[in-house]
């Protein structure tokens, strides 16, 4: 298990400031077909939400940060969500609230959380090939009008029609490729392993 100093999350930070300019290009570039605002938390909603040990002890010091109160929240739906989670049979692919999002659907840690949390919203496009649609298109959120659900396919045709200045994208947004320092042109940081948050918790 690495052994993170000061000097590692201040390595983090400066990887992040990389990061966060990146997707600001990102989220500019598809903010036509984008219905993410502030007070909507479905991405934080459902997930497994993979983490790499850096991000969650960064995530840590966040929660150090905030207000005794609201930790004695997130500490209350951590064991809750650790109960159920011991209670069930087949532990993969569990999906969950996240605990660090408060009641009224604030994420209690935002300028510490985790790098796919900062990439909520967008397609995001695998090593495959493959691409992945924000769930919210379900709900007539994020590129609803512009997904065929019924083909699992993005139409193109009507992109047009609506008249978008910007083709709907697919970024590199998945945690290999976040956590790669040649893709951001970083300093090399020892991430550590990777596994869905209930494994740090
Ligand atoms: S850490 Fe914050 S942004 Fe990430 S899933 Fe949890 S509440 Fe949402």
């Amino acid at each position: 298990m690495p052994d993170y100093t000061i000097e590692d999350f201040s390595k983090y930070k400066q990887y992040l400031n990389t990061i966060n300019v990146v997707l600001e290009r990102y989220f500019e570039d598809q903010k036509e077909y984008l219905r993410c605002k502030a007070g909507c938390s479905h991405c934080c909603e459902h997930g497994d939400y993979p983490f790499s040990e850096l991000e969650f002890q960064y995530m840590l010091l966040g929660f150090f940060r905030i207000d005794p109160q609201e930790q004695k929240e997130v500490i209350k739906r951590i064991q809750a969500l650790k109960e159920e989670y011991a209670k069930l049979e087949d532990k993969k692919e569990f999906s969950h609230r996240c605990p660090f999002l408060s009641e009224k659907g604030i994420c209690t840690i935002y300028e510490y959380r985790g790098l796919i949390c900062r990439t909520f919203g967008l397609i995001t496009k695998h090593e495959s090939g493959k691409y992945t649609i924000p769930f919210c298109q379900e709900l007539g959120l994020n590129y609803a009008e512009v997904y065929d659900s019924e083909n699992k396919v993005l139409d193109y045709d009507k992109v047009k029609e609506l008249g978008y200045k910007n083709l709907p994208n697919a970024y590199r947004t998945n945690l290999k490729a976040l956590t790669s320092e040649e893709l951001f042109e970083c300093e090399p940081l020892d991430f550590g392993q990777i596994h869905p948050m209930m494994h740090w918790l």
